[in-house]
C-alpha cells in the first residue's frame, strides 16, 4: 500500500500548492483585471493626486448576497498620514482597504482621494497610485528583478538595485547564486518569508505610489529579520498616506490615528494613549497582547488571540 499512498499524497500536495499559487495569483492579477461587477463610467479622468488624502464617507458594502461586513465607516487621513485599523478577526478590516483598491464598489456613501471619488477616475490610474504589501507576498516564476518591478514597466537597473537597498533586500539578494537574475516562485529558489516580504517592499518602493495599503505579516520571522523589515517600512510609510492592518499592536501605537472596527463598524478612534485611556475595545485587546489583564471576558479573549 505504500506505493499508492505515497504518490496520492504528493498529489495531494501539488493540488493543495496549485490551489495557493492560483488564490494568490488571483489576488494580485485581480488587482490589473477590470472585473465587469464594477460600474464604468464612461467619463472616467486620471486620478490626480496630490496630497493624497483620502476620506470615507458613511461606507457601507456587503458581499454579494450577505448581510452588510462593513457599516457607516467614516474617516479621513490627511495625505502623508498613517491610520491603522485594528480589530478582533473579521470585523472588516481587510474589506475597507480592498474598498479603496476598488476590488469591489461601496453599496453607499463614497471613498475620495484628494476629492474624487475613486468611481470616477480611471481603474488603472487608482491603482497605480495604490501600492499594496502584504502577508503573503506573491512571487511570480521570474527573476527578482523581474519580481521587483513587476507594475513599474521603465525601471532601470539602478533604480532596482536602490529600491532593494531601501527594502534591506539587496544583500541577501546579491548573495543568491545568479543575484538579481535568480529564478524565483514556483521551480525557483526558494526565498523564506522574510526574504519575501523583502522583496515586496521593494517593489513597493520602486512603484513609489501616493498610498500604500500594508497588512501586517504574522508569519515568525526572526528578530534581525523583523528588524530590518520595520527599518525599511518606516522608510517607505514615512511622507505616504498609509493604511497599516496591525496584527500586534506594539506596531502601530505610533500611528497618527487608529481606528478600532468590531462587526464592521468604528467602535472607536483616536491615538494610541488616548484609546487605551478611554478604557474600550482597544484597551482590552493592548492588555490581552501585553498580558497584563486576566479574568477578561471570554469574548475578549477569543477575539484577541488571532
Ligand atoms: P478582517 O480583515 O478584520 O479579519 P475581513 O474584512 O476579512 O475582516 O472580513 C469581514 C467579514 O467579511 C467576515 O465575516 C468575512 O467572513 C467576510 N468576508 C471576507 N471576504 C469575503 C468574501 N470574499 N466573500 C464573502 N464574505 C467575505
Amino acid at each position: 500500500t505504500q506505493r499508492f499512498i505515497w504518490p496520492m499524497a504528493q498529489f495531494g500536495q501539488i493540488v493543495n500548492m496549485y490551489q495557493r499559487a492560483h488564490a494568490s495569483a488571483e489576488r494580485i492579477f485581480g488587482l490589473m483585471d477590470e472585473p465587469d461587477r464594477l460600474a464604468v463610467d464612461p467619463d472616467a479622468e486620471p486620478l490626480a493626486v496630490e496630497e493624497g488624502a483620502v476620506e470615507y464617507d458613511d461606507v457601507t458594502f456587503a458581499y454579494e448576497g450577505e448581510a452588510p461586513v462593513v457599516e457607516g465607516i467614516d474617516f479621513a487621513v490627511p495625505g502623508g498620514e498613517t491610520l491603522a485599523l485594528v480589530g478582533p478577526t473579521g470585523a472588516g478590516k481587510s474589506t475597507v482597504l480592498k474598498l479603496l483598491l476598488r476590488l469591489y464598489d461601496v453599496d453607499s456613501g463614497s471613498i475620495r482621494i484628494d476629492g474624487q471619488d475613486i468611481r470616477n477616475v480611471t481603474l488603472r490610474s487608482l491603482r497605480q497610485s495604490i501600492a499594496y504589501v502584504g502577508q503573503e507576498t506573491f512571487l511570480f516564476h521570474g527573476t527578482v528583478r523581474e519580481n521587483i518591478t513587476y507594475g513599474t514597466f521603465d525601471a532601470d537597473e539602478e533604480a532596482v538595485i536602490e529600491a532593494a537597498k531601501a527594502a534591506e533586500a539587496h544583500e541577501f539578494i546579491t548573495n543568491l547564486p545568479d543575484g538579481y537574475e535568480t529564478m524565483v516562485g514556483e521551480r525557483g529558489v526558494k526565498l523564506s518569508g522574510g526574504q519575501r516580504q523583502r522583496v515586496s517592499i521593494a517593489r513597493a518602493v520602486l512603484k513609489d505610489p501616493a498610498i500604500l495599503v500594508l497588512d501586517e505579516a504574522t508569519s515568525d520571522v526572526d528578530t534581525e529579520t523583523e528588524m530590518l523589515i520595520q527599518r525599511s517600512l518606516d522608510r517607505l510609510t514615512a511622507d505616504r498616506t498609509t493604511f497599516a492592518i496591525a496584527h500586534r499592536l506594539s506596531t502601530i501605537k505610533d500611528a497618527d490615528r487608529i481606528v478600532v472596527l468590531e462587526d464592521g463598524r468604528i467602535a472607536e478612534r483616536g491615538s494610541h494613549g488616548e484609546l487605551l485611556e478611554a478604557g474600550g475595545l482597544y484597551a482590552h485587546l493592548w492588555g490581552v497582547q501585553a498580558g497584563e489583564i486576566e479574568g477578561l471576558p471570554e469574548e475578549f479573549i477569543r477575539r484577541a488571540a488571532k
